[in-house]
């Protein structure tokens, strides 16, 4: 019998990263991930897979859409193993724990509204018996789990990221999880992949190229520079796990070299705060850049006046403030959080700016900012935009249609996955004018690995 690959998640869209690969009655899964914005309702309909079967868990990377259903997994009875690189590991905790607080305030939220509250999916002691599951792992170095026998690479995506080679049965599987973007500088460059049966590859921008990241620094530094001559306060909705961090990082090196003033910065952010505690652990994770900093005693992450607000209070007292200061808070997508509260504040303000870094969903206040709507509504209150809308297109932390292309050129069969159908089509198409066979995922369809 072949080995074979299913996907239980992140099938034709982005989130719910979740693969088996079984050979001779024996399964691992390749992450667990949760499903997010419009496919949330997914996450509490069953596995597809009975998780007692399951002999090890392997985390290619340490955001939710890879790692938030692991606690559920353990829930309905997982007890092996989660091998992923440490600095993943160590990510890993500040996210869930975070997710798990969203998860508890909402139900809150729905109760004191009277209204059905929606069934946590899991609890805190799931988390800490999930925590006692844990196996860092290095990269390079295989290991084997039962017939599997697995090894990681980087991947370039965050801290510790992984493209995960699998060999089972006499064939090669290599999954790209989320593939870094290579024009990142805190990061280092992913790994090509090796010649292999099947490439599991990820699609979100399957079907176009990110803006040169030259270009957007360039307008980044401009815009700051104007917004703070003129006294302003600049808003930078950003996610608390690698954006803002490159945010606080081109901000620092703005400032070292002039090209904006120093100023007041404010994580207004507790789990950036944290994730930025995490970053200066995995240090050797980072780009070469980035660890030179750091060995001349520099944090890369740390303009000169840099502030961490923790309580609430804290957080609004910033809007008291005089003179021009940039404020980095979430969520990303402006769907909450605290970055709500100062747009409410700043965005009647003709000098303040708003700089989006982030993707932003149809619909979402911040597409809707960017088309200019005025007035908008927060928290109840109808509030006049007059301050600057910008977005940057050049952050992205994935690779674009022609990284992935590049980064594919050695494999000769492609199974598609982590985009929306459309996207993952226009991948396949670019595929197959290589000569490659490419096809999308389906949910629960087990794919041969040599065909
Ligand atoms: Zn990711």
């Amino acid at each position: 019998m072949e080995p074979t690959l299913t996907a239980y998640g992140a099938a034709k869209t982005v989130t719910g990263s979740c693969h088996l690969l079984a050979y001779q009655g024996r399964q691992i899964l390749i992450d667990c991930g949760l499903y997010q914005g419009e496919a949330e309702a997914q996450n509490h309909a069953p596995f597809g897979f009975d998780p007692r079967a399951i002999e090890a868990v392997v985390v290619t990377h340490a955001h939710l859409d890879h790692i938030g259903r692991l606690p559920r997994l353990i829930r309905e009875g997982y007890r092996g193993p989660v091998y992923a690189t440490e600095p993943t590991l160590l990510l890993a905790r500040p996210i869930l724990e975070d997710a798990l607080k969203l998860m508890l305030e909402e139900i809150h939220r729905a109760e004191r509204k009277g209204k059905p509250a929606p069934e946590l999916l899991w609890n805190e002691d799931d988390l800490h018996a999930l925590y006692e599951r844990f196996s860092p792992w290095p990269y390079y170095q295989r290991f084997a789990v039962g017939p599997f026998e697995i090894e990681f690479r980087n991947a370039g995506h965050l801290p510790g990221s992984a493209i995960v080679v699998v060999e089972v049965g006499g064939r090669r599987v290599v999954f790209s999880g989320d593939l870094g973007n290579r024009r990142k500088e805190v990061l280092p460059d992913p790994d090509y992949p090796p010649q292999a049966d099947l490439v599991v590859s990820e699609g979100t921008y399957g079907d176009r190229n990110h803006k040169p990241l030259q270009a957007t620094l360039e307008e980044f530094a401009r815009i700051m520079a104007r917004a703070l001559g003129r006294g302003g306060k600049v808003l930078i909705p950003a996610f608390a796990m690698e954006r803002a961090q490159e945010v606080l990082f081109y901000l620092r090196e703005f400032e070292s070299v002039g090209r904006i003033p120093v100023h007041p910065v404010y994580v207004d952010s507790p789990l950036t705060t944290r994730v930025t505690e995490v970053f200066e652990r995995v240090r050797g994770a980072f780009s070469f850049k980035v660890q030179q900093l750091y060995a001349r005693g520099i944090d890369p992450f740390q303009p000169q006046q840099l502030h961490h607000t923790a309580s609430v209070e804290e957080s609004k007292a910033i809007n008291d403030l005089e003179g021009p200061a940039t404020i980095i808070a979430g969520s990303g997508m402006l769907s909450g959080g605290r970055i709500l509260h100062h747009l409410r504040h700043h965005l009647p303000d003709p000098r303040a700016s708003l700089i989006l870094v982030g993707y932003q969903p149809r619909g979402g206040l911040g597409r809707r900012l960017i088309d200019g709507e005025t007035p908008i509504r927060i928290h109840g209150h109808s509030v006049p935009v007059r301050a600057e809308v910008h977005t940057l297109g050049g952050f992205s932390g994935h690779a674009d249609r022609d990284e992935l292309l590049d980064w594919l050129e050695v494999a000769s069969n492609v199974v598609l996955v982590h985009g929306e159908a459309d996207k993952l089509e226009r991948m396949a198409s670019g595929l197959w004018e290589r000569k490659k066979r490419a096809t999308l995922a389906e949910f629960g369809r087990a794919i041969p690995l040599g065909t």
